[in-house]
């Protein structure tokens, strides 16, 4: 595999860029790999600036699920931007976008536009703590809200990756009020509880930050009922999750409403977008209306909010998440079975189209278990998909993403790949 323009393009970007990327799981490290730097997408593929062509699994990290420069979104953008591209003062596309949250979202009465899923639970989190007058936050081990100082603690993603503990720059008090908690455990939430001064719990309903793990029956239940008990304010981070495992989210597919419920990825239609709403007691506690202060200056940015609405349109068409759910079980299963005919221990966690194929015995129930996988043995795989044209994301604690734009054919070529990375 020809590497050369990639290369040189890194050895320029780590004299100006802190190691060579804006976004540390870039980086391709825990797979012993330097960065691809992408020159163009199309469809399910990307094409690297050394002409190298892989099918995609990343997607961006989960935005792409209608897949790269997918053309209906391409032409909402231009007439969009046609307009002008930002003015500071409100537009009429900002309260389609959150009227179309609502109707999707029952639970988000009321909806805040902000650029990135950082941004939201951020604020979601100061807006839970001004409306209980609480300081106390709820997390679960491995789970990844974005990198505010009071949730970088026992994250995933790339801190997982990177197997950063917390972070270095997080001040004792930002991380002295935040609980951490083992996903799929209601008795430590209960016990966490308990004192009735917790403002929050915080949640990836699915989580996929830790690799794929699937909320165990009734843990959904468990956290609301236990929340509602303690006048805690139950908060779903669907920033990855949100229209990807159903149209409504994790809400949807599980039955569970969240008090608030952060939103991003998917809802930028591949621009930074992303938004935090829910019960409408709640949300008018913001600035203007309420004490808790919360601003942005690209908030609710026009041609963004149109990519969105966008991409949220194609996605409410018939058939689209069957389509999503087969072409992920077809993948996920046949993933498992080319590691099972080759003896390789795993376990394959798949909701919808989101799945991680994680070197272990297993069960992956919570961050201890997905933290016993063989990642030397990931990093090996990822780089054999790699040279056979199929691009993972480089982490085994990070979920892979299936679009609407891989086709039969597609699952097909990455299945054949797997069968012989998992043997070579
Ligand atoms: C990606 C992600 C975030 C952070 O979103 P950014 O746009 O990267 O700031 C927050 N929560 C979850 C669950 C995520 O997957």
């Amino acid at each position: 595999m020809n590497e050369k323009r990639s290369h040189a393009i890194f050895e320029r970007a780590k004299r100006v860029i802190p190691g060579g990327v804006n976004s540390p799981v870039r980086a391709c490290r825990s797979v012993g790999c330097d960065p691809v730097f992408i020159a163009q997408g199309d469809g399910a593929t990307i094409t690297d600036v050394d002409g190298n062509r892989y099918i995609d699994l990343i997607g961006s990290w989960g935005p792409l699920i209608l897949g790269h420069a997918h053309h209906e979104i391409l032409d909402a953008i231009a007439e969009a931007m046609s307009q002008g591209t930002t003015f500071g003062a409100p537009t009429e596309v900002e309260v389609r976008f959150a009227e179309t949250i609502r109707e999707i979202f029952p639970s988000m009465e009321m909806v805040r536009a902000v650029s990135s899923g950082t941004e939201a639970t951020m604020s979601a989190l100061r807006l839970a703590r001004g409306f209980t007058g609480r300081n106390k936050i709820v997390k679960m081990d491995g789970g990844y809200h974005g990198h505010a100082d009071f949730l970088l603690v026992a994250a995933g993603s790339g801190a997982a990756t990177l197997g950063i503990p917390g972070s270095a720059g997080v001040p004792e008090g930002a991380a002295r009020d935040t609980i951490v908690v083992p996903f799929n455990d209601l008795a430590t939430v209960e016990q966490a509880l308990a004192g009735d001064d917790v403002a929050a719990v915080i949640v990836e309903p699915v989580p996929g930050n830790m690799g794929l793990v699937e909320p165990a029956p009734g843990y959904l239940e468990g956290l609301r009922a236990l929340t509602q008990k303690h006048g805690t304010v139950l908060i779903f981070d669907e920033v990855m999750c949100g229209m990807r495992v159903a149209y409504g989210g994790a809400q949807q597919r599980y039955g569970v409403q969240a008090d608030l419920t952060t939103l991003g990825k998917i809802v930028g239609g591949g621009l930074p977008a992303a938004a935090f709403g829910g019960r409408a007691d709640i949300m008018q506690k913001l600035a203007p209306l309420g004490p808790v202060y919360q601003a942005g200056t690209l908030s609710g940015n026009p041609v963004a909010m149109a990519a969105g609405l966008k991409a949220i349109e194609i996605l409410g068409r018939p058939g689209t998440y069957e389509r999503l759910e087969h072409l992920g079980k077809r993948l996920a299963d046949g993933l498992a079975a080319a590691a099972e005919a080759a003896g390789v221990p795993h376990v394959v966690n798949r909701v919808g189209s989101m799945f991680t194929l994680f070197f272990t015995a297993g069960p992956v129930t919570d961050y201890a278990t997905a933290k016993a996988a063989d990642t030397a043995r990931f990093g090996a795989f990822f780089r054999r998909m790699r040279e056979k044209g199929v691009f993972l994301p480089p982490s085994q604690f990070e979920a892979a993403f299936v679009s609407l734009a891989h086709t039969d054919e597609d699952i097909d070529q990455i299945l054949a790949a797997a069968k012989s990375a998992l043997v070579d």
